[in-house]
């Protein structure tokens, strides 16, 4: 079997239930009509869309407003300049514009992009005013920790300034020990999905029970929960209601092939539903020492793929 846009729905099945994808981002709007297209084709109705106070007025104004809630992306740079100020007036800024979560993202090449001239923390004391605030507000968090394990290895060698993958997970316990109240979704599974990573990830789940994961983005989760799938599937089975379904597509960001939404959905769709074996990945993963990616199907039981589709994510952002 390969991914073919002209049958762009090979072997999978009927869908159990409607998708909500929890986390795709709307840099330009001009992107949506296309996307939206694939997306229903593969059942997806609705939509965690991080974006600009003026794409989510766009999308509002075109009657979309019933198939999203918007999260709102605190500057990186201010976080990366310890501007704790720059920080407060972006989350007052979300509240007055109604967003339904704020997303931070701190993959350690941040640090970089916004020419950061002090060591950072996740946890740093600077933060603690704004974590607050936000925990205050009642305002959930989409969080990216850390990255891949293999980049740590490769791009991230200067330890002093990037941090270790550990040290950046434990920033976030302390920040979590400290904001008992705050609601987070860890995105990219928490950051963990190698399977030596999944017992800590356990462990970070069975102690903080208002953190949640999703399962952008497609490419790190499929090659990595998909190296031991007998594993990947029962921890799924045990949180079933701790897992947002998520894409992390990006809309109108690089120039993207014509099946890039297709292939997203098509390759997540067969993972969770399907017992395929070595399915080649329709789209290169950079990030594979071993060569290409194949997809090895987890086969979730109906009632998962139920929660993990839907249900979690409308419970999460309902209470
Ligand atoms: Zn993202």
């Amino acid at each position: 079997m390969q991914f073919q846009l002209d049958n762009p729905l090979d072997g999978l099945h009927a869908l159990p239930h409607d998708i909500w994808d929890a986390h795709i981002h709307i840099w330009d709007i001009a992107a949506f009509s296309e996307f939206e297209k694939w997306a229903e084709i593969y059942g997806v109705q609705k939509y965690t869309g991080i974006a600009t106070p003026d794409v989510k007025r766009t999308l509002e104004q075109r009657d979309k407003a019933d198939k999203f809630l918007f999260a709102y992306y605190l500057p990186i740079d201010a976080f990366a300049r310890h501007d704790t100020q720059k920080l407060l007036t972006a989350v007052k800024e979300a509240k007055e514009y109604n967003y339904a979560m704020v997303k931070m993202w701190f993959g350690p090449r941040f640090l970089d992009f916004s020419n950061a001239n002090k060591p950072f923390a996740i946890s740093h004391p600077d933060f603690d005013p704004v974590y607050s605030f936000i925990e205050d507000n009642g305002l959930p968090i989409d969080i990216h920790v850390a990255d891949p394990d293999i980049w740590y290895t490769q791009k991230y060698l200067d330890v002093k300034r990037y941090r270790t993958k550990r040290k950046a997970i434990d920033e976030f316990c302390t920040v979590l020990e400290h904001h008992p109240r705050l609601k987070v979704i860890s995105v990219h599974f928490g950051s963990l999905p190698e399977p030596e990573n999944i017992p800590l990830l356990s462990s970070l789940l069975d102690n903080y029970s208002n953190m949640y994961i999703d399962t952008a983005s497609t490419k790190w989760i499929v090659r990595e929960l998909g190296r031991n799938t007998h594993e990947a599937r029962n921890f799924i089975i045990k949180y079933q209601k701790r897992i947002l379904f998520a894409s992390d597509i990006d809309l109108g960001w690089g120039n993207k092939t014509e099946d890039y939404y297709a292939t997203r959905y098509w390759a997540q769709r067969l993972f969770w539903e399907t017992d395929v074996t070595n399915v080649a990945l329709p789209f290169t993963d950079e990030d594979n020492d071993k060569g290409s990616t194949k997809i090895n199907g987890l086969h979730l039981p109906t009632s998962v793929l139920k929660n993990l589709y839907w249900r979690n994510a409308l419970h999460f952002f309902s209470n």
